[in-house]
């Protein structure tokens, strides 16, 4: 393994916490829009007609922009690599599901790391 310092450590934190934040609000506002959806069916007949394509449209764009956003977001989480060892950080043989932890080498970049020193980045600020 590589050294890694604390600067490159809490940059490759910051960035993939925000990869996996905008990842799951794509992914979690496209239910959220069934309340538009909801509401366009329960309210059909009342609805003006220039009101119900208003919230249509916003439905349809919403829930395109919500799987666009999980998809990008998803391929560029894919290709993060991990600042210590330079592999992709979440992909390996056995699965590809996002976590703190490298799936190579360890390191940590869950915000709980931040907080203590189980990575070799914080191990060396508290020096
Ligand atoms: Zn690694």
């Amino acid at each position: 393994m590589g050294n890694l310092d604390a600067n490159t450590w809490i940059e490759a934190e910051q960035y993939y916490t925000r990869l996996r934040r905008r990842y799951w609000r794509c992914f979690l506002g496209m239910p959220a829009l069934f309340v538009v959806g909801a509401l366009i069916s329960v309210f059909e007949d009342k609805l003006n007609r220039i009101v119900r394509g208003a919230l249509l449209s916003v439905f349809v764009v919403g829930w395109c922009a919500g799987c666009v956003g999980c998809l990008v977001t998803w391929f560029a989480i894919g290709r993060f690599r991990c600042p210590l060892c330079g592999k992709r950080f979440i992909v390996a043989w056995w699965g590809s599901w996002p976590s703190d932890r490298c799936k190579h080498c360890g390191l940590d970049l869950g915000p709980a790391a931040r907080g203590s020193a189980k990575s070799p980045a914080l191990a060396d600020l508290a020096e």
